[in-house]
C-alpha cells in the first residue's frame, strides 16, 4: 500500500473560508472579486503588466497560439523533454512542433540546439523551466532577439523562481502558469496567462471570454457586450479562484516549506549520490529555484528502476517522466524518424522524482531518504 504519495494538495491557509465566501456571495461564475485578487497578487509579485486566470496552463498556451496569430505550417521550437501541452497547444492550430534538445545539467533547453532548429518558418520559441530551475534566459533571449523570433515561457513549474533576480514568467512576451493538483499552488485544475507585452492585453481578455468584450462591459467601459473576435471559454469559476487565492496568499509560507523539503533532500542525499554516481538537481548561480520537484538522475535506467521498485515496496511512490515528445506516437507524426536528441534520449529513463509536496513532514521525508540510501548497486 502506498502511504507516501508523489504529491498531495492540503489547504494551508484560508482556502475553505474563501470558497464558502464565494458560494454565499452568489457570484460563482468567473471574473469576480477572487479572480481579481489572484490576478493582482500575481501582477504585483511577478512584476507583469497583466495576469489572467485561466482554466488550465494548457488553455493559457492555447491562448498564446491564438494571440500570436499562429497559422498552419508555422514552426514552434519546444523542448522534447516536457509535458505534451507545451507542444499540443500549438499543434492544435496546425503549427509544427520542432523539438530541441536539453542540457545535461539543468535538463532545460540547449540554446545552441534551439538556434540549430531555426528555419525561415520558425515563428516562436517556447522555454520551459524544468523543476522550477530557470532556463539560460540570457542565451535564449539573445537568440530570440538576433533572429527576431518571439519567445514565450511555459512556466508551469517555475512560479516564484528567479533568474538574475527577475521572476520567471516575466521574460517571454507571454507566459503560462499551472494550478493543477500536482503543482506548487493548486485549485485542482487551473492556470494563468501572464502578459508582458501590453499590446496583447485587450485581445487576451476577449479571447478568454468566448470572443466577447464581456470584461469591458463588466468594467462599465461598454454598454453591451458582443462577439468581437475568436475566443473560447478559458475563465475559471470564482469557487476555484477563491481556493486558489487562499493558496497564493500563503505563498511565502508554501515556498519556504518547499525550500526546506528540497534542501533536506539535497543535503541528506549528497554523500549517497556521490558514491553512487547519482546526479542531484543542478542550480545555476544566477538562479533562485521555484522548488517544484526533486529528481535524481541515475547512471543507468536499470539503477533507476531498481530504486523505484524498492521505494514502491516500502509504500513510497516515486515516478519517472517525461516520455520525450519526439519519441511519442503523436510527436512522430511531426518528426517521422527525424533527428535524434541525444541528451533527452539518455536522460528521461534514468530520472526518478521523489515524493515532494508542501505538507511532506520531516518524519515521512526521513523514511524516503532512508529507503533511497538503503539502496546500493
Ligand atoms: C502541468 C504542466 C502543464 C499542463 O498544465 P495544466 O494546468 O494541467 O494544463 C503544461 N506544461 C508543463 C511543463 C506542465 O508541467
Amino acid at each position: 500500500m502506498i502511504d507516501i504519495p508523489l504529491n498531495r494538495v492540503v489547504p494551508l491557509g484560508r482556502e475553505m473560508d474563501y470558497v464558502r465566501q464565494a458560494v454565499e456571495s452568489g457570484f460563482v461564475m468567473g471574473g469576480g472579486p477572487f479572480t481579481e485578487r489572484c490576478e493582482k497578487l500575481l501582477q504585483d509579485c511577478l512584476d507583469v503588466p497583466r495576469a489572467l486566470l485561466t482554466t488550465s496552463c494548457t488553455d493559457a498556451l492555447e491562448m498564446m497560439a491564438l494571440l500570436l496569430n499562429l497559422e498552419p505550417g508555422d514552426e514552434v521550437i519546444v523542448p522534447s523533454f516536457t509535458f505534451p501541452s507545451t507542444a499540443n497547444a500549438f499543434a492544435l492550430r496546425g503549427c509544427v512542433p520542432v523539438f530541441a534538445d536539453i542540457l545535461p545539467d539543468t535538463l532545460n533547453l540547449d540554446a545552441a540546439d534551439v538556434e540549430a532548429c531555426i528555419t525561415p518558418r520558425t515563428r516562436l520559441i517556447v522555454a520551459m523551466h524544468y523543476a522550477g530551475i530557470p532556463c539560460d534566459m540570457d542565451a535564449l533571449h539573445a537568440i530570440s532577439t538576433r533572429h527576431g523570433i518571439p519567445m514565450v515561457e511555459d512556466n508551469a513549474h517555475g512560479l516564484f523562481g528567479r533568474h538574475d533576480g527577475r521572476p520567471l514568467g516575466s521574460f517571454g512576451s507571454l507566459a503560462s502558469l499551472s494550478f493543477h493538483e500536482t503543482k506548487n499552488f493548486s485549485c485542482g485544475e487551473g492556470g494563468a496567462l501572464l502578459i508582458n507585452d501590453p499590446a496583447l492585453i485587450e485581445r487576451a481578455e476577449i479571447i478568454r471570454e468566448k470572443g466577447t468584450n464581456r470584461l469591458q462591459f463588466m468594467r462599465g467601459e461598454v454598454r453591451k457586450y458582443t462577439w468581437v473576435d475568436f475566443g473560447s471559454s478559458y475563465l475559471p469559476s470564482e469557487m476555484l479562484a477563491a481556493f486558489l487565492f487562499g493558496q497564493l496568499e500563503a505563498h511565502a509560507l508554501i515556498q519556504e516549506r518547499r525550500r526546506h523539503v528540497w534542501n533536506r533532500y539535497r543535503t541528506e542525499l549528497g554523500d549517497w549520490a556521490r558514491s553512487h554516481e547519482v546526479q542531484l538537481p543542478f542550480v545555476p548561480e544566477s538562479a533562485v529555484p521555484a522548488f517544484h520537484l526533486f529528481h535524481l538522475l541515475f547512471p543507468s535506467p536499470d539503477a533507476r528502476l531498481a530504486v523505484e521498485t524498492h521505494l514502491r515496496s516500502q509504500g513510497i511512490y516515486a515516478v519517472t517522466h517525461y516520455q520525450p515528445l519526439h519519441l511519442s506516437d503523436m510527436g512522430r507524426r511531426f518528426t517521422g524518424e527525424g533527428r535524434s536528441l541525444p541528451v533527452t534520449e539518455s536522460s528521461f529513463n534514468r530520472l526518478l522524482r521523489l515524493p515532494f509536496y508542501t505538507s511532506l513532514d520531516d518524519s515521512a521525508q526521513d523514511r524516503v531518504i532512508a529507503a533511497v540510501r538503503a539502496f546500493s548497486v
